[in-house]
């Protein structure tokens, strides 16, 4: 197991104690049983080679992954990654990742992810149409509208999406827009889709800053990541009022302790390619940019960037991880006992498979539905788990991760026991 797997299942084992020392002194609720040890593995890992036609004529193997963790409250869901370092366990931990956060965010699907071992920068986009069309027909015998549900994640978009859907449909037989969400619009994509992770995570924080009374004025934030989650959050609390000073991409960081116009930086990368050598602005590594003196640190582009070498130094009081485990198990630990709240991840990102869900609804049924109603049923149902994890945060006297799991291992708990094995 590589240790972020691992880390989960350490998660898991330990909110599995925290349930038990609660129920011996409190009651059994029925929580801890046998049918747990089931959601310690995955329930099937599926691996294939991928040959790609190189536009030079040359051929390419590419490794390709899907990691279906489990199923027992709904059909797998999970997005597909292309980036270089993907590999079977960074797949397995976010497969486990998003079976907790369905499960938190109370709609019925299971959690699975995929993943290319690629750097689809250095690909054309005929290149990443022929990549993109050799995952679905390597996986095709294993996914489906009733099956496994496919996203878009760091480095896929919505035309990924849209190749992914036109293949599994050619080979269907008919169209199958249900196979995967994150689509465009244009064939069956949702309203208010590319904006469901941060406007879901803008969503959980305006609960949560109510709930610690921090005043929106004074709030200075930095976003690390500026893609689908980071751009779009950066975005969306420029306009509320908040002062966003720093914002980073894979090729750095800028900062400005007096807040920068985050869409003259949106048009300067589109220009330029990169954040970097904004003007007005001073360059920053992001390592630099998680220990600035700021409120509000928003993790929304890779895992495992906040470890225990570095969490003394961070000045934030409030993490809203937008980003996939962004924060070690041990980090986690010792930011809790210095009073910083972090909003975990399968709370602070569930907007997007929210909104997944309700576009697989919308093809089902095959209406689909305003943008109005989209946000407000948003609204609705993260705000109704933002409240469920605080109210588990008090009754346990523990961190937001912990409640968060322990509402997911109530929920699969149950499902388990109810279904039978
Ligand atoms: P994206 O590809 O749209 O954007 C990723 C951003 O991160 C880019 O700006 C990239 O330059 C930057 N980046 C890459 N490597 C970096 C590094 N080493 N340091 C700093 N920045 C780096 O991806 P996304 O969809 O915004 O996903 C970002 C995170 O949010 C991931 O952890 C993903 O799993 C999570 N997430 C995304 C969604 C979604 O709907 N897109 C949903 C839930 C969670």
């Amino acid at each position: 197991m590589s240790n972020q797997f691992k880390e989960c299942i350490s998660q898991f084992n330990k909110t599995c104690d925290i349930i038990k020392a609660f129920e011996d002194k409190n009651g059994s609720r029925g929580i801890i049983n046998k049918e747990l040890e089931i959601l310690k593995n995955p329930k099937r890992t599926i691996q294939f080679s991928i040959p790609v036609l190189m536009d030079d004529g040359s051929l390419k193997v590419f490794d390709g992954y899907r990691v279906q963790y489990n199923d027992i409250r709904g059909p797998f869901k999970g997005g597909l990654r292309y980036h270089p370092k993907v590999n079977l366990d960074e797949v397995k931990a976010l497969a486990f990742w998003m079976t907790i956060k369905c499960a938190v965010a109370d709609i019925p699907f299971g959690g699975s992810k995929g993943g290319i071992t690629v750097d689809a920068k250095k690909l054309s986009q005929p290149e990443l149409e022929r990549l993109t069309r050799g995952y679905v027909r390597a996986a095709a015998k294993f996914i489906g509208p009733d099956t496994d549900i496919p996203a878009p994640d760091v480095y896929t978009n919505p035309q990924i999406m849209a190749w992914f859907m036109d293949e599994y449909s050619r080979i269907k037989g008919k169209n199958e827009p249900a196979v995967v969400t994150g689509k465009p619009v244009e064939i069956g994509g949702s309203l208010g889709r590319g904006t469901a992770t941060a406007q879901g995570g803008f969503y959980v924080f305006e609960n949560l800053r109510k709930k610690l009374k921090i005043k929106k004025e004074k709030t200075a934030i930095a976003v690390q990541g500026f893609g689908n989650a980071g751009m779009n959050f950066a975005k969306l609390a420029d306009e509320a009022g908040y002062k966003i000073a720093a914002v980073s991409d894979s090729k750095g960081g800028i900062y400005s302790p007096n807040g920068l116009n985050i869409n003259d930086v949106v048009k300067h990368k589109e220009n330029t390619g990169s954040v970097v050598d904004f003007s007005g602005a001073k360059n920053i590594t992001n390592e630099q940019l998680l220990t600035l003196p700021v409120d509000v640190l928003v993790p929304a582009a890779l895992e495992g960037i906040i470890t225990e070498k570095n969490t003394g130094k961070i000045k934030a009081g409030v993490i809203l991880e937008l980003a996939n485990g962004p924060t070690s198990m041990g980090a986690g630990e010792k930011l809790f006992k210095k009073g910083v709240t972090v909003v975990p991840d399968v709370l602070a990102n569930s907007g997007g498979v929210i909104v997944s869900y309700f576009e697989w609804v919308q093809n089902i049924g095959n209406y689909y539905w305003e943008l109005e109603k989209v946000e407000r049923n948003l609204h609705k149902q993260i705000n109704k788990a933002t409240d469920l994890v605080w109210e588990y945060m008090n009754t346990y006297n523990t961190n937001m991760r912990t409640a968060a799991y322990i509402i997911a291992i109530e929920k699969l708990s149950k499902a388990l026991k109810i279904r039978g094995v």
